[in-house]
């Protein structure tokens, strides 16, 4: 048998595993490699062995051989099922202090729920996030680790020398035990979520103000040498360059415009509703997309339902691209701080001990968000603890000039029938939390006229009841 001399072992390889594979060996790793079905592994090898040192396993046992201890076993299966069927054929194979890393995207739960169990059996089990889809495995992805300190002792070194790298630091960094990397890669996406929710947004408003498809690229082509820099505003625009070869229209405008989703959104609303946070510009950018796919009520209503016919009060093109791009900026603010502030309450709940200038640290290079403003909040959560990012001094001032902009964008949108969801709820939570009174104190009369919840006053400590009405 082969001697062990591999130092990490890539189990799935579909496309997110063999780049991740080939990404460790062009950084110098030897890569054990396995598949379920060889024919893969063998297709793996053939393609890429001059891209480094593989070492192919036709089983299980012969992958866990060549590993050197703490063997270092990154499983990239399909999550769920796939991930179970692998660490149950795995974990026996293994020795105390080996570490099993799950690159997949897996629930924070079952993360915390697989780490619980192989730590019983002396295994350490990392959950991590990945992003950066199959290019980012390849050339450099985000990688948000949770798991013991201990693993990532062993293992840091290594993901950190693939990981995207900005500013001369790599997006790679221990979050926190556990579930906690699973955790931030979930709320990642879902602020992935808000910002193409407001991306749809900008771009439906400019349409409706008459810009044309490549006039719009070139809106966001403009913005992205701005403050709004970031990979999706410059994917926006090649987008909406692409002209279909077959017709000579612009392609989007033979996309059906039914958004998809695979879940990840979904679990960041549930996990919210059930923290407590109010990631409403999340929510509604998840709903917005089930909203589009909801094909029986928008046939229904489509012509029916009456309404202004999109036509937006007459502007300057300047100001109104300027008014978008500012309700843009504003609105991905209130989205990152519902999302990071989602990040703290788990952290707190969990005792994960997550540093949030950390995540938007990683969040820099690399994964699907990553955006110039990441360096900004990064560096305001690095001064110190903050109720929310909305009131860290650059964040409280650039919203403080723009909002004006985001309300005439709202306002005009809304007066012209165009749906916009994503800066509407954004712009109505920073009045909620700006607000020097709101009208919940109604909400608990009631509340407490119906159902005599009790309610608090703002002159007196104590939890009070009124009998409202003398007839009941
Ligand atoms: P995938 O289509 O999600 O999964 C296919 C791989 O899983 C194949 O290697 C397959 O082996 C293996 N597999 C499935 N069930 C298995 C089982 N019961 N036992 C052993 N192996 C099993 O592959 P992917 O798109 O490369 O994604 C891998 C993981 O990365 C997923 O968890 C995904 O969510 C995550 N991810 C993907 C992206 C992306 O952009 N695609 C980005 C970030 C994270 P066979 O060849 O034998 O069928």
């Amino acid at each position: 048998s082969t001697p062990a001399q591999a130092n990490i072992g890539v189990i799935g390889l579909a496309v997110m595993g063999s780049n991740l594979a080939r990404n460790l060996a062009r950084h110098g790793h030897t890569v054990a490699v396995f598949n379920r079905t060889h024919a893969r592994t063998l297709a793996h090898l053939e393609s890429h062995r001059a891209e480094g040192a593989f070492v192919g396993a036709e089983t299980l046992e012969e992958f866990v051989a060549a590993l050197v201890r703490p063997r270092r076993v990154v499983i990239m299966v399909q999550a769920g099922p796939g991930t179970d069927a692998v660490i149950d054929q795995l974990a026996p194979l293994l020795e105390e202090g080996d570490i099993i890393v799950d690159g997949g995207n897996a629930h924070f739960e079952d993360t915390r729920r697989r780490e619980a169990r192989l730590r019983e059996v002396g295994l350490h089990f990392v959950g991590t996030g990945i992003s950066g889809g199959e290019v980012g495995a390849l050339e450099g992805p985000s990688i948000m680790p949770g798991g013991s300190p201990e693993s990532y002792a062993a293992l840091g070194p290594i993901l950190e020398s693939i990981a995207a790298q900005v500013d001369g630091e790599p997006c790679c960094a221990h979050l926190g035990p556990d579930g906690a990397g699973h955790f931030v890669k979930m709320v990642h996406n879902g602020i992935e979520y808000a910002d193409m929710q407001f991306i749809a947004e900008a771009y439906d408003v400019l349409t409706a103000a008459g810009l044309t498809a490549p006039e719009a690229a070139d809106v966001f082509r403009e913005w992205n040498t701005g403050e709004l820099d970031s990979f999706l505003i410059e994917i926006t625009a090649e987008v909406l360059d692409q002209v279909d070869a077959a017709t000579g229209r612009p392609l989007v405008e033979l996309i059906v415009d039914a958004a998809e989703q695979k879940g990840t959104g979904l679990w960041t609303v549930q996990t919210a509703l059930e923290l407590g946070v109010p990631v409403s510009t999340i929510a509604e950018s998840v709903f917005a997309r089930s909203a589009s796919g909801d094909r029986a009520v928008r046939e229904a209503a489509r012509g029916v339902l009456r309404g202004p016919d999109r036509e937006l009060p007459a502007v300057e093109r300047r100001q109104l691209v300027d008014d978008v791009r500012d309700a843009l900026w504003s609105s991905k603010v209130v989205a990152y701080a519902q999302g990071l502030e989602q990040i703290r309450k788990a952290s707190d709940e969990y005792h994960w001990g997550v540093d949030i200038a950390t995540v938007a640290r990683l969040w820099r290079g690399g994964c699907i968000i990553r955006a110039r403003l990441l360096k900004q909040i990064s560096d305001e959560y690095a001064v110190g603890r903050l109720a929310t990012l909305l009131v860290a001094p650059s964040i409280r001032s650039g919203l403080a000039e723009r909002q004006g902009a985001w309300r005439r964008v709202v306002a005009a949108a809304t007066t012209a029938g165009v749906p916009v969801p994503g800066f509407s709820s954004a712009l109505a939570y920073y009045d909620t939390v700006r607000a020097e009174r709101l009208p919940a104190a109604l909400v608990q009369g009631l509340r407490d006229n119906f159902g005599a919840h009790t309610y608090g006053r703002v002159d007196r400590a104590g939890a009070f009841h009124t009998l409202w009405s003398s007839d009941r």
